[in-house]
């Protein structure tokens, strides 16, 4: 009897490891098909042009957020590379 009763508590504590352990996989599951979906996304995005040519090209490709830019008034210490920003601070 009592090598029945051990052999139940054993089997019930594999049952909570097994279900903990599900949890887990499940969990990292869902944050990998999230991660394919983005990344899907993004490399959809790489293949087309910029839906706006006056949009940020890095808001556009790495998010999909189409973010309007404006130019950046001449500044001395800046080289005149940088000649437009958007609102997340992106220049090009
Ligand atoms: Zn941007």
């Amino acid at each position: 009897m009592l090598a029945a009763k051990a052999i139940e508590e054993y089997r019930a504590g594999l049952i909570r490891q097994c279900k903990q352990e599900k949890e887990h996989v499940e969990a990292q599951l869902a944050d990998l098909e999230a991660k394919n979906r983005d990344l899907s996304a993004k490399m959809k995005r790489l293949g087309t042009e910029i839906p706006n040519p006056e949009s940020c090209p890095v808001c556009y490709y790495l998010t999909g957020e189409v973010t309007p830019v404006r130019p950046i008034p001449a500044n001395p210490n800046r080289p005149r590379i940088d000649l437009f920003r958007c609102r997340n601070g992106h220049d090009f």
